[in-house]
């Protein structure tokens, strides 16, 4: 090795000995005829000084290098002189001083700043990764993530689970987005489709009796990006036999308490982690991936404001739509200017308006609707929406849908105004009894919630025929400070189920024979009850790492417009390849 000791290893108990470092320099300055250099590894920084009454020759290079030079250096371990201590580092109450210094390579003036983040453009960061990802924050990040899958591993070992690989070049595995395709030289116009996800390779695992499967596992979509999507991420992806629910639940249960106190700072709010139908939590938050960090919770006000005079509501009411509202606690003074701001988030997130009704500390009802609701009325709705003096009613009407979306949007920005989330936290929750359809308008017929291979509930399979939105399925999500972690189910495992969910969904016979003619038949063969679960890894070591996009967490990642700006990919390609793959072009 080229060093003898890490960059954030060396303390006072190594004073007096020779040591070799070796790493970059982070910052040098030049005080009074001696030179101070920072010099930086993965593990840390080590100050080092030269002094020419040492070593000229130390002294002199030490002069001459710049900014992320490689260097090694050869010298004593000493106490920085009394006062000059540094308590925050923790090589702090010490430096080297140097016998002998190397260059060992140079560097132009980088780009981006390492020791110091500024807030460059994101696209300068990735034009140049590699320097970005010698800043602190980034190696910690990328340190997290890897003592999260290296417990993962390690866990689901204990557990008798196999990690097995299965192909990239697959055929369409359809989880709700557009395939990546590859098309093939040797099949002149065939394409294989980049898996999705794992999902029907490791249902055959089942099949094969391989009982537990994991896999740190690459997926492709051909999604709009987002700040927590990319064209590719990694999911834990898991499937066992002869399970229930309860077992999937519980075991990634374990396996995220045990991941985030092994990899970060984190605390979980509560467990066991709490559990929510779905109806639950789109009638208390609006949205089946709720933050759980704080309350705050929508109330239903439809009985009461459907009987108000004030129209808006009772036309609303009249036509079957819902009345709900969001008690902000301590801010029945907030200006015209706070309440737009609030209104125009409700407005974003598809609301017509929004209503306000403050409750003055001295009890009055203060708000443009206040005379619609004669008293005996204002006394329910203060109730319904258990009202505080000091208090503001935020309402909202519309289709349960509408109404949902807005007041979702209306509790992040309250949490955020009234700081009530809490960056330490991780608010860890279950969401089950999904639906097993979504009614697609556009296509006019069933979609799939979650996918094709969620089974319904069992009780809820002779509804299939009758009324196919009222069919609930075994599919679970986890949820994480209003994210979802993790989606999974317990899979259909026999051929006729499948075929007719194949067929709700509006696949014919033909196309379910051909997509999925491997799998249909595979559940011949004697298919074992089987369910999984695929928690998002970029998303959670996000969440674990106090970060807002999953960008940060991943080494290399594609822009927001899935460009990967280092190598620039995509890219154009020579015309002889496209002639092999018998491809033209046509980009009009
Ligand atoms: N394959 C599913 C997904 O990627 C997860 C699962 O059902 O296990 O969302």
């Amino acid at each position: 090795m080229l060093k003898t000791n890490n960059c954030g290893e060396l303390r006072v108990e190594h004073i007096g000995q020779e040591v070799t470092l070796a790493g970059w320099v982070n910052r040098r300055r030049n005080l009074g005829g001696l030179i101070f250099l920072d010099l930086r590894d993965r593990d840390g920084l080590t100050q080092v000084v030269a002094n020419p009454e040492i070593s000229d020759s130390a002294y002199a290079t030490a002069d001459s290098v710049r900014s992320e030079y490689v260097i090694q250096v050869e010298g004593t371990v000493q106490h920085r002189p009394a006062g000059t201590e540094n308590p925050n580092l923790p090589t702090g109450e010490i430096e080297v001083l140097a016998s002998h210094i190397k260059v060992l390579n140079t560097a132009k003036t980088p780009p981006i700043l390492i020791h110091r983040e500024e807030d460059e453009a994101e696209a300068l960061r990735l034009k140049y990764r590699y320097l970005d990802l010698r800043r602190p924050r980034m190696q910690r990040n990328i340190l997290i993530r890897h003592r999260a899958v290296k417990f993962i591993r390690d866990f689901l070992t204990s557990r008798a689970f196999l990690e097995i690989e299965t192909p990239i070049l697959f055929k369409s595995t359809p989880e709700g987005a557009r395939d990546y395709l590859v098309p093939s030289r040797v099949h002149p116009g065939k394409f294989y489709a980049l898996p999705q996800s794992p999902q029907q390779l490791k249902q055959l695992l089942m099949v094969a009796g391989f009982e537990r499967y994991f896999q740190i596992a690459r997926c492709f979509r051909d999604e709009d990006q987002r700040a927590d999507r990319q064209p590719e991420f990694t999911q834990l992806d898991l499937e066992m036999s002869f399970v229930e629910r309860e077992d999937i639940l519980a075991l990634t249960e374990e396996l995220m308490i045990g991941m985030v106190n092994h990899a970060c700072e984190k605390r979980i709010k509560a467990t066991p982690f709490p559990r929510l139908t779905y109806a639950e939590a789109m009638e208390r938050y609006g949205t089946d991936r709720p933050d759980l960090r704080y309350g705050l919770e929508l109330v239903n006000l439809t009985s009461v404001a459907g009987r108000s005079e004030f129209r808006v509501f009772s036309e609303a009411v009249a036509a079957g739509q819902v009345v709900k509202g969001l008690r902000a606690p301590g801010c029945s003074n907030y200006s015209r200017k706070q309440l737009a701001e609030v209104e125009a988030v409700a407005k974003e997130n598809g609301a017509k308006g929004l209503i306000s009704l403050a409750l003055e500390p001295d009890g009055t009802a203060r708000s443009s609707v206040a005379k619609f609701f004669p008293d005996p009325l204002m006394v329910e709705l203060l109730a319904a929406a258990e009202m505080e003096p000091d208090d503001l009613l935020l309402m909202a009407a519309g289709t349960p849908a509408e109404v949902n979306a807005a007041l979702d949007g209306v509790r992040q920005e309250m949490a955020q105004r009234l700081g009530l989330i809490s960056p330490d936290e991780l608010a860890f929750g279950w969401v089950t009894d999904f639906p097993l359809f979504e009614w697609n308008e556009e296509e006019n017929r069933w979609d799939p919630s979650h996918h094709l291979f969620t089974a319904p509930k069992e009780e809820d399979i002779p509804l299939l025929e009758s009324d196919p939105g009222a069919v609930k399925s075994d599919q679970y999500d986890l949820v994480c400070n209003g994210n979802e972690v993790a989606g999974g189910s317990i899979r259909i495992h026999q051929r006729k189920l499948q075929e007719k969910v194949m067929e709700l969904i509006g696949l014919s016979p033909q196309a379910a024979r051909q997509q999925f003619g491997h799998l249909l038949e595979a559940f011949e063969y004697g298919t074992p009850p089987h369910g999984g679960i695929a928690p998002g890894i970029d998303r959670l070591v996000m969440l674990m790492a106090g970060e807002r996009s999953i960008r940060e967490v991943i080494a290399f990642p594609k822009s927001q417009s899935a460009t990967e700006l280092m190598a620039n990919a995509p890219s154009e390609v020579e015309p002889r390849q496209l002639k092999e793959l018998h491809i033209k072009l046509d980009l009009e």
